[in-house]
């Protein structure tokens, strides 16, 4: 049944501690219902910080000329890859900036295909790597990858506007979700939560937009301000713990509506507090994606300020991982892909 639009806002809306306090935990009794305390684990690969779009919120904006600019090559993406296969995460994603050129999709047409023939075809395969032609999200899905995450950003046209260059549309990018649920990929959007304007209204309306569009799976985090972009103005104002809570209330509602996707407990909320991935999983999210990139390139992927593990490696975050998780009395999925069983039950229903 379609989310009554009235309760979502008033949920969104709570104040009192208490209040909020109980909401998490109604979000967590459906969590456990729908779909169990094991969390899902997708290592993440951020491949490339070349981007050939200028979002105003983004820190790897192409006008940002500070950073550095990198792309890891094959043979250490297969060599993360391997890492990450080993150590039974189940799922790696690749996420970068965003390019179309024939030499960036014949790239990542590649990887997918080698890291497939590395692992077997056991590794389930996440690309997050914008707005693409059809064709393109063809070839990739051919070659192996089976999930893509496309944040809509904010399901709000106008504020979309406000937030993104005249070219990058708000329809294009609308048309390019419908796309790769098309080609059958299980489609994962989400939205940035505390923009500049946003209202409660707007992020209710993000909750119908992921019933309305059927979206699998979640991704949804705080938006924090960085100084090299056009919201640096923000920085000032900016109020780390009440945007950790506006997320996680966030993300509890989600999961109170629609109760079997995935939902992402997303890095920016460990940047805001060093355990806001374990409150995102108290609140309802059941999915965690632990940075696997080799550290010597983290610093060229700062989408937002503060962005943790840029001194750790990647084994330490995977022990410190393991620990908070079953310190909050869940358990990981190892070796598994850990689909949306919002996907699977659409799938069973055709057949
Ligand atoms: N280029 C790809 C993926 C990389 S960006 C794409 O566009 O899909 C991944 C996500 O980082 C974006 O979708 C956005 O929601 C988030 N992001 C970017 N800047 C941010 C900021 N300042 N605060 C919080 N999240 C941000």
């Amino acid at each position: 049944m379609r989310p009554n639009r009235q309760e979502l806002i008033e949920m969104l809306s709570l104040q009192v501690k208490d209040e909020i306090d109980k909401l998490y935990k109604r979000a967590y009794e459906i969590k456990k219902q729908y779909v169990g305390t094991k969390v899902y684990l997708r290592g993440l690969i951020e491949l490339s910080n070349i981007c050939t779009r200028n979002c105003y919120y983004c820190g790897i904006r192409k006008d940002n000329h500070s950073l550095k600019r990198y792309n890891i090559d094959k043979e250490e993406v297969l060599k993360e890859a391997k890492w990450c296969y080993e150590q039974h995460y189940g799922s790696l994603t690749i996420q970068a900036g965003e390019r179309s050129d024939n030499l960036w999709i014949d790239y990542i047409e590649e990887l997918v295909k080698e890291i497939k023939t590395l692992t077997d075809g056991k590794i389930g395969i996440t690309l997050s790597l914008g707005e693409q032609s059809e064709e393109t999200y063809r070839r990739w899905f051919e070659a192996g990858a089976h999930r893509y995450l496309l944040r809509i950003e904010t399901s709000n046209p106008e504020l979309y506007r406000s937030l993104h260059p005249a070219e990058n549309s708000f329809e294009n990018r609308l048309q390019c979700i419908r796309s790769l649920k098309k080609i059958g990929y299980q489609a994962g959007s989400g939205v940035m939560i505390g923009l500049p304007h946003q209202k409660g209204e707007d992020l209710a309306d993000d909750i119908l937009f992921f019933y309305d569009e059927d979206i699998d799976m979640i991704g949804m985090g705080p938006f924090i301000p960085h100084h090299q972009t056009p919201l640096a103005y923000l920085l000032s104002t900016f109020n780390p713990e009440q945007a950790l809570e506006q997320a996680l209330k966030m993300i509890a509602v989600t999961r109170i509506a629609l109760k079997d996707v995935n939902i992402a407990s997303t890095t920016a909320l460990q940047a805001l507090h060093p355990k806001g991935r374990e409150m995102g999983l108290l609140a309802g999210a059941n999915v965690l994606m632990p940075n696997i990139t080799d550290t010597r390139f983290r610093d060229g992927y700062q989408l937002y300020e503060g962005k943790p593990g840029l001194n750790e490696n990647a084994l330490a975050i995977r022990k410190a991982l393991e620990e908070s998780i079953y310190s909050i009395g869940e358990t990981i999925g190892y070796d598994e892909w850990g689909d949306s069983p919002h996907f699977r039950r659409k799938t069973s229903d055709q057949s």
